[in-house]
Protein backbone atom coordinates (compact mmCIF):
# COMPACT_ATOMS: atom_id res chain seq x y z
CA UNK A 1 0.00 0.00 0.00
CA UNK A 2 1.57 3.09 -1.21
CA UNK A 3 1.72 5.90 1.19
CA UNK A 4 -0.27 9.34 0.00
CA UNK A 5 2.49 11.59 -0.41
CA UNK A 6 1.71 14.39 2.09
CA UNK A 7 3.48 17.86 1.72
CA UNK A 8 4.33 18.25 -2.46
CA UNK A 9 1.40 20.22 -2.81
CA UNK A 10 -1.19 21.84 -1.23
CA UNK A 11 -3.06 24.77 -2.70
CA UNK A 12 -5.81 25.72 -1.48
CA UNK A 13 -6.62 28.92 -3.04
CA UNK A 14 -3.85 31.92 -2.79
CA UNK A 15 -3.89 32.13 0.80
CA UNK A 16 -4.23 29.17 2.44
CA UNK A 17 -1.42 27.25 0.49
CA UNK A 18 0.62 28.55 3.49
CA UNK A 19 -0.21 28.45 6.58
CA UNK A 20 0.28 32.41 7.26
CA UNK A 21 0.20 34.79 5.47
CA UNK A 22 2.37 37.51 4.53
CA UNK A 23 2.16 41.25 5.68
CA UNK A 24 0.29 43.55 2.75
CA UNK A 25 2.34 46.23 4.56
CA UNK A 26 5.83 44.38 4.58
CA UNK A 27 5.33 42.20 1.64
CA UNK A 28 5.81 38.54 0.82
CA UNK A 29 8.22 37.02 3.11
CA UNK A 30 7.39 38.90 5.83
CA UNK A 31 4.75 36.85 7.59
CA UNK A 32 1.54 37.70 10.16
CA UNK A 33 1.55 35.93 13.45
CA UNK A 34 -1.27 33.62 13.70
CA UNK A 35 -3.50 34.08 16.61
CA UNK A 36 -6.59 32.91 17.49
CA UNK A 37 -8.95 35.86 16.40
CA UNK A 38 -5.93 38.04 14.24
CA UNK A 39 -3.14 38.41 12.69
CA UNK A 40 -0.18 40.48 13.39
CA UNK A 41 2.79 41.56 11.72
CA UNK A 42 5.66 41.45 14.31
CA UNK A 43 7.45 43.84 11.93
CA UNK A 44 4.97 46.60 11.46
CA UNK A 45 2.93 46.29 13.85
CA UNK A 46 0.27 45.66 11.50
CA UNK A 47 -2.62 43.58 12.42
CA UNK A 48 -5.89 42.52 11.09
CA UNK A 49 -8.77 40.64 12.53
CA UNK A 50 -9.85 37.16 11.01
CA UNK A 51 -13.28 36.46 10.61
CA UNK A 52 -15.13 34.49 12.88
CA UNK A 53 -15.81 30.99 11.71
CA UNK A 54 -19.53 31.21 10.93
CA UNK A 55 -21.54 29.22 12.82
CA UNK A 56 -23.06 26.44 12.15
CA UNK A 57 -26.33 26.22 10.52
CA UNK A 58 -28.89 24.36 12.97
CA UNK A 59 -31.26 23.01 10.81
CA UNK A 60 -34.59 21.61 12.67
CA UNK A 61 -34.22 18.51 11.35
CA UNK A 62 -37.69 17.29 13.53
CA UNK A 63 -35.59 16.44 16.32
CA UNK A 64 -37.35 16.52 19.87
CA UNK A 65 -40.51 16.83 20.58
CA UNK A 66 -43.42 19.54 18.36
CA UNK A 67 -44.26 22.04 20.09
CA UNK A 68 -47.49 20.82 21.57
CA UNK A 69 -50.82 21.87 20.41
CA UNK A 70 -53.05 23.97 22.81
CA UNK A 71 -54.78 21.85 24.50
CA UNK A 72 -58.47 22.16 23.90
CA UNK A 73 -60.84 23.84 27.05
CA UNK A 74 -61.44 21.61 28.98
CA UNK A 75 -65.18 20.55 29.53
CA UNK A 76 -66.68 22.39 32.80
CA UNK A 77 -66.15 20.26 35.50
CA UNK A 78 -69.59 19.72 37.03
CA UNK A 79 -70.46 21.56 40.24
CA UNK A 80 -69.55 19.12 43.21
CA UNK A 81 -73.16 18.83 44.63
CA UNK A 82 -73.34 16.55 47.86
ZN1 LIG B 1 4.38 44.18 8.36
Amino acid sequence: MAKARIGLYEAKGETLGRTHKSCPKCGPGIFLAEHANRRSCGRCGYSESKAPPPPKAEKPKGRGPKPAAPAPPAAPAAPASS
